[in-house]
């Protein structure tokens, strides 16, 4: 399963909600499970693999979580999240952001530090969870991918300007 990377219109597309978990979603799922792993990614959207459904799959490492690990310990893990929606944003953190799409590039993201997030399970049943810290700004990056919205475009121009080149490279060289 290849990683699609910026310069792919896919990326600035929106997701087209799901209305049931059918077998085949099923197995996309733990398909970009086990791409994620395989890139060494914590997060990963269906745009990325050159699909609209709106579908990512998260796993934040509870050792990445630091002092957020214990209020989190109950969000299930990987999250497989079928139309997702961020709401009630808290707090704000900075810090390095990455994706698999843009090899090479980061940069300091500013997010909410804290979101609740309302999505449909592999099993079909509809949850919420609160998630803070990385495991947050890992929800609001993915949501942005299916909104059709990458990390960059959350940067100041700025910040954008640094990157220029490497966004110009990694457009020159898209798949
Ligand atoms: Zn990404």
């Amino acid at each position: 399963m290849d990683i699609v990377t910026y310069g792919n219109p896919v990326l600035a597309k929106p997701a087209s909600p799901v209305a049931e978990v059918t077998p085949e979603l099923h197995q996309l799922a733990r398909d970009m499970l086990e791409a994620m792993y395989a890139a060494d990614g914590v997060g990963l959207a269906a745009e990325q693999i050159g699909r609209t459904e709106a579908l990512c799959v998260i796993d934040v490492p509870a050792a990445s979580q630091g002092r957020f690990a214990e209020l989190d310990a109950g969000v299930p893990m990987p999250l497989v999240m079928f139309n997702p929606v961020v709401s009630e944003p808290e707090g704000t953190q900075r810090g390095n952001e990455g994706c698999l799409s843009f090899p090479g590039v980061s940069a300091q993201v500013t997010r909410a530090l804290s979101v609740r997030v309302d999505y449909m399970g592999e099993d079909g049943k509809n949850y919420s969870v609160r998630v803070h810290g990385l495991l947050a700004r890992a929800v609001q990056h993915e949501v942005d991918h299916l909104n059709g919205v990458v990390f960059v475009d959350r940067l100041s121009p700025t910040q954008r300007m640094l990157v220029a080149g490497k966004l110009r490279k990694l457009k020159r060289e898209a798949k």
